[in-house]
Order: structure tokens, then C-alpha cells, then sequence
């Protein structure tokens, strides 16, 4: 593609930072304007697990020195998952030397952001509300001013999240799906069973998300169901009496402590399918286009590839097609899991009990699991295979209990969350095969 002469993007977020700062390397790019309406980069509720793909996307441009994220970060070699059942551990590993990092959401914007200002072809212009697009053209407005400015340029990328502006100039909805809530708080001073791995405690109505962020702080991410009552009083009564006891003893004190005195963070986790990237004129990355629950900390990852494709493709509908089908996979996977994790009906059970058992018996699948969300592989079919062995798997227990007779209910109620799995999985992803095949 012949670089456009002048290009805005909108957002300076983790996704539009970097896209800033890949489309400022293009030979013969010209200018870049970046818009942020916030003055200051918050250490907002957000991303902070990076998978290797997203490592990978943003160190291999030179961007970034892998030091540079490094002294920032902790470095992760997969995920401890804690079954229902309170059965040991299984550990999770990233494939070879793969590692992933984890850094303050606010420390890696703070500094992708100090990047951008220091490149001379990025202009940044920060305190500035995108108000308006069409093609070729934005409407902002600076911060304590009345009047809003106009500013042309060829190329417009919207990187401003999931409520972006340039989705309604594109046609396209700004509406999502409400899955659940996430809510956030830091554990001081814990030492974790697994230290080195992203914790997955499962057993309560979500699952909970340990992983540390220094070294003397553990986040804790916990999933509450979308229909639980409201209010800081009940949140921390059901976090205390529902979810707590499934954490480990050594957790337990300082993550009570937590939620009682501590300031909780709260985010809805929504769903919306990444099937429209918009035009070659104005186009969209990152969040702005979907995401997924955050379960599998997917989102950064995902939307530093759309960066990385944008200016990599010479046609903009090949880049399209490459991202719609390049990310449908971690899309199934992250509905899929959280799905089977968070299903308090027996059918779930069965199915939770099978995902075990293949993680068990076939070091194969946990690595082809670990494949799968570092990024690395992104095949439908050889995420069909896992999901075909879970499925038998699901099936077996129940057609073979310990008495080996054929309990219907069972097999009902497993096929019935299977068929709940499939559901959420085709309804949102059979428009995008139907789309990525033509
Ligand atoms: C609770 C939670 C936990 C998560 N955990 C992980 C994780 O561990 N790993 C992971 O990879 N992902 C995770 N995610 C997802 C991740 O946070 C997002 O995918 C990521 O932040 C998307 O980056 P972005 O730059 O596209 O959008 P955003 O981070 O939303 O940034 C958008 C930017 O645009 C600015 N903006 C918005 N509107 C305008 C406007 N009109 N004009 C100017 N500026 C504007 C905003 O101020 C913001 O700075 C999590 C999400 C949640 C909710």
C-alpha cells in the first residue's frame, strides 16, 4: 500500500500507541497524529498478561527492547489451573523458552505513550475528544474548551476501544454483550503455590485469576456472575463467603483483608465478535473492533497483531481476511473456556471434569492449550481436535460411571452444555467463517 500522506489514529491506549509507532517506521510515512482524550495515562482495570505473540509483535520492529519491557514486568511460564474438585494442580506451560510478562496496565501505556512523544514523525495530541469522523476527516475538542476543530487526513485508525467513535462512521454498531464482571484488587506480600504461573482457581460462580505483578503484588481478577446483586456490601459478602474458600489457606487471610479494606476495581467483561476491520480509509484495531472475556488475556495480544497487519499488508482486504480468520480461534477459546469454567449445572461439571482429564492424560493437549493462547497456533481444525477429545471425554464420564451404566440424565444434561458451548461458539463465529470463506 502507498503510504498516505498524513494518518490519525485515534487512542492512545496499548493498541494505538503501537499502531502510532508502527505506521511512524513505514518508509515514506507521512506524518502521524495521535489523539488521546485523557491528559494522564490511569492505571486503569485493563490488560496486563502478555502472551509471547504479543511480545514477539511488539519487540520485533525495534519498537521496544524486550529489556525495555522486561524491567518492567514478571515473567510467567504458563498457568496453574485449580479444578473445582480441589485436586491437585495442573500446570500449563508455554512451549520451550516461551515466557509471558506481566506489567501494570499503567506502566506499559506510560510507556508505549513516552515512545510515541519521543518520535519525531508522531504528533501527540493529548486532552483531545475525538467527537466526530467521516472519510478523510475528525471533529475534536481540547480539554477545557468550547469549541471543537476539525482535522483532515488521509488515513484515520480508530485504536479508541470498545465505545470507539469511528464505528458509527463506518456503519457498524457500538453495542456488545454483557458476559459477567471483573473485579480487581491487589494482594500484598503473598507468597502463591505456584509462583511463576498465572493462577486459575476454579470452583465458585467465576473463576479467579492470580498473577503477580511485582514482587510484593498479586492481582487478583475475579469473574462475578452478570445477574449478582449490586452494591459494595454484597459484592464483598459474596466474594468472602462464595468465593474465598476456594482459594488457597495462605491466600485466603490477605485476600479477605483485601476486599474488605482495599479499593476494588470493576469492569464489565463484554463480547463482541472481530469480524470488521472497516476500509483502507478508515480503519480499526484493537478493542475497537471486539474482544472477548479477558479470561485468556487475549486482547493486547490480539490488537498489537492488528497493528503489526495494518501496515504490513499491501491490500487491505487481504489484511482483513488474514485477521478475521487469525483470530477466531483465540475467540472460541476464551467463550469456550470460560463457558465450561463458569457453568454451575451438572452437564458443565462433566464437561470441567473432561477438560481435566485431557490436561491430565495428554501432555500433547496441555501443550497444544498453550499453543493455542500464546498465539502461536491459530488453526481451527487443531483446535477442533482438542475440542472433539474434550467432548468424548465429557461423554465417557458419563456413560461410564463407576457402576458402568448408562446415567441419561447425565448424558443429557452433558450434551446440554455442549450444545451450550457450541451455541455461544456458532453464534458468534458462524458469520465469521461464512465471511472469512468467502
Ligand atoms: C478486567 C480486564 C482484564 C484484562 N486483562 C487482560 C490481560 O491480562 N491481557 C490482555 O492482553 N488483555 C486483557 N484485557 C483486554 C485489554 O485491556 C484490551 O484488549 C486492551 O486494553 C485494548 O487496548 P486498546 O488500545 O485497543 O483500547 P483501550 O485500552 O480501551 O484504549 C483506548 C484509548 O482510547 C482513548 N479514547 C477513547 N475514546 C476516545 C476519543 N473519542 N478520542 C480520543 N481518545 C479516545 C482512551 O482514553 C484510551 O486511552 C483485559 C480487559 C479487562 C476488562
Amino acid at each position: 500500500m502507498i503510504p498516505p500522506s498524513s494518518q490519525a489514529v485515534i487512542g492512545a491506549g496499548p493498541v494505538g500507541c503501537f499502531s502510532a509507532l508502527t505506521l511512524s517506521q513505514r518508509a515514506g510515512a507521512g506524518n502521524v497524529t495521535l489523539f488521546e482524550s485523557d491528559s494522564k495515562s490511569r492505571n486503569r482495570f485493563a490488560g496486563e498478561w502478555l502472551h509471547p505473540a504479543g511480545i514477539r509483535a511488539l519487540c520485533q520492529s525495534g519498537i521496544l527492547e524486550r529489556d525495555e519491557l522486561e524491567k518492567r514486568s514478571v515473567s510467567h511460564r504458563g498457568f496453574a489451573i485449580f479444578p473445582h474438585d480441589r485436586s491437585e494442580a495442573i500446570l500449563l506451560e508455554y512451549p520451550g523458552s516461551d515466557r509471558g510478562l506481566v506489567c501494570e496496565h499503567g506502566a506499559l501505556v506510560s510507556l508505549l505513550r513516552q515512545k510515541a512523544v519521543a518520535e519525531p514523525n508522531i504528533h501527540f495530541v493529548s486532552g483531545a475528544r475525538v467527537e466526530s469522523v467521516k472519510e478523510g476527516e475528525l471533529a475534536y475538542r481540547l480539554n477545557g474548551e468550547s469549541d471543537s476543530k476539525t482535522f483532515r487526513a488521509d488515513h484515520i485508525i480508530g485504536a479508541d476501544g470498545r465505545g470507539s467513535v469511528v464505528r458509527p462512521a463506518l456503519g457498524l454498531t457500538r453495542s456488545s454483550r454483557l458476559i459477567s464482571y471483573m473485579a480487581g484488587v491487589m494482594l500484598r506480600d503473598i507468597e502463591l503455590p505456584h509462583e511463576g504461573f498465572g493462577h486459575v482457581i476454579l470452583g465458585a460462580a467465576g473463576p479467579i485469576l492470580l498473577y503477580r505483578v511485582a514482587p510484593d503484588l498479586v492481582r487478583a481478577s475475579i469473574d462475578v456472575p452478570a445477574n449478582a446483586k449490586k452494591g459494595r456490601q454484597h459484592l464483598t459478602a459474596m466474594l468472602r463467603e462464595e468465593y474465598a474458600p476456594f482459594l488457597p489457606e495462605s491466600i485466603r487471610g490477605e485476600f479477605v483483608r483485601a476486599i474488605a479494606e482495599d479499593e476494588l476495581a470493576f469492569r464489565a467483561n463484554r463480547y463482541r465478535a472481530r469480524m470488521n476491520y472497516g476500509n483502507e480509509n478508515l480503519s480499526l484495531v484493537g478493542d475497537a473492533v471486539g474482544f472477548q472475556h479477558p479470561l485468556t488475556a487475549m486482547g493486547m495480544t490480539l490488537g498489537f497483531q492488528d497493528a503489526v497487519g495494518l501496515v504490513d499488508f499491501d491490500d487491505f482486504a487481504e489484511f482483513q481476511k488474514a485477521r478475521r480468520s487469525a483470530t477466531l480461534v483465540p475467540e472460541m477459546l476464551a467463550m469456550s473456556l470460560f463457558q465450561a469454567f463458569s457453568g454451575r449445572d451438572s452437564g458443565a461439571c462433566e464437561v470441567r471434569k473432561a477438560i481435566y482429564s485431557m490436561w491430565r492424560r495428554y501432555p500433547q493437549e496441555r501443550e497444544r492449550t498453550m499453543r493455542l493462547l500464546s498465539g502461536e497456533v491459530t488453526s481451527p481444525i487443531r483446535f477442533s481436535f482438542s475440542f472433539i477429545r474434550g467432548v468424548q471425554l465429557a461423554l465417557l464420564g458419563s456413560v461410564l460411571p463407576e457402576n458402568e451404566r448408562l446415567q441419561l440424565s447425565q448424558v443429557a444434561s452433558t450434551l446440554g452444555s455442549i450444545g451450550q458451548i457450541l451455541l455461544g461458539m456458532a453464534s458468534c463465529s458462524s458469520a465469521r467463517l461464512a465471511r472469512s470463506a468467502a
